[in-house]
């Protein structure tokens, strides 16, 4: 086996909720898996408000394994959240984070570990096949093809929040103290070196989905809103339509008076004027929302730069 992994810790972050069934076979797989590698594991477990007894059995490996971490919620954070608490505790050289249902299949880790020792700093999982419903499987395909023509990133369609990613990585994303998270663009935004692993998505193990309709949205929307511009450049783009279109009309009704003498009431050359001016509000609206978006962008203290080497500097 690969030499430069054994003895490296390997974080391992897992948002439980409601994973009764799942947690002791994701357990024993997981030590399985980095045991091939002779690497430590560090699995944290993060208890997302779950409201079954996912916490006991955490509680109850914890105290039989000292490598196993456990974090638990008040209330139920959300997924993204809890793999950010996950990521702010861990120690590990890198750090994998994955569903605790088996559907991101944890043999997986042992190709991510091997792209992640010949120098890649971030390793995504690609789901070549997934298992999902009709639903779930268009409306992911249309969403994601939206999300990378509009954002300013690329963002890359079928990739989930199943990836490895180095140490380096996980210190520059604990910089990222955005509320609305979404991991899935912050990655890639930081830029970093990377390779796919592509692998067939299973359906869940045990137990059912903890993500409601209501949750996917949210995290789609965080997706759009977070990533691209394109929502505030809406007013811009309808202020242009209606104000060349209410010139046209203008032109229209000049043509006619002056040329057919067609005699127009005052009334109709307002309301041709209040159909421009309207255009003239989109645009307003547009400057306004450009202000705002520069506001969120400053909220959301992102880095300017990230470095990945520094050659001769010293400073630490
Ligand atoms: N999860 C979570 N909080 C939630 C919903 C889900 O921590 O509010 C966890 C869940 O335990 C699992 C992972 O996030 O480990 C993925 O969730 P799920 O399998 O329910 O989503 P799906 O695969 O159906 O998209
Ligand atoms: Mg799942």
């Amino acid at each position: 086996m690969n030499t430069s992994i054994s003895g490296k810790i390997i974080s391992v972050v897992l948002p439980v909720y409601n994973e009764t069934m799942n947690i002791i076979p994701m357990y024993e797989m997981l030590l399985n898996v980095i045991s091939k590698v002779n690497a430590i594991a560090e699995l944290i477990f993060v208890n997302d408000g779950s409201s079954d007894n996912s916490l006991e059995i955490l509680r109850g490996l914890a105290e039989k394994d000292k490598n196993v971490k456990v974090l638990s919620f008040t209330r139920n954070f959300g997924h993204q959240a809890a793999i950010t608490a996950g990521l702010d505790i861990a120690q590990g050289d890198c750090v994998v984070t994955m569903d605790c249902d088996f559907q991101d299949p944890p043999e997986v880790i042992l190709l991510m570990l091997e792209k992640w020792s010949d120098g890649k700093k971030i390793i995504y999982g690609r789901r070549s096949l997934r298992n999902d419903g009709f639903f779930k499987r268009m409306t992911a395909k249309l969403y994601y093809k939206i999300l990378y023509k509009a954002s300013d990133i690329k963002i890359m369609g079928n990739i989930g929040d199943y990836r490895l990613i180095d140490k380096s990585v996980v210190i520059e994303l604990r910089q990222m103290k955005e509320k609305n998270r979404y991991l899935r663009g912050m990655v890639p935004w930081l830029g970093f070196s990377y390779d796919i692993v592509d692998y067939n998505r299973p359906n869940r193990k045990y137990g059912k989905t903890g993500f409601s309709v209501i949750k996917m949205s949210r995290l789609a929307m965080a997706g759009i809103l977070n990533f691209s511009l394109l929502p505030l450049r809406l007013g811009l783009i309808m202020g242009i339509f209606i104000i060349a279109t209410g010139m046209l009309f203008l032109c229209y009704l000049a043509i006619r008076f002056f040329f057919d003498d067609q005699f127009y009431k005052l009334l109709e050359w307002l309301a041709v004027v209040n159909y421009i001016l309207i255009g003239f509000l989109f645009i307003l609206i547009w400057v306004v929302a450009e202000y705002i978006g520069r506001i969120y962008d400053e909220v959301k203290g992102r880095p300017l730069y990230v470095i990945e080497s520094k050659i001769n500097i010293n400073q630490a």
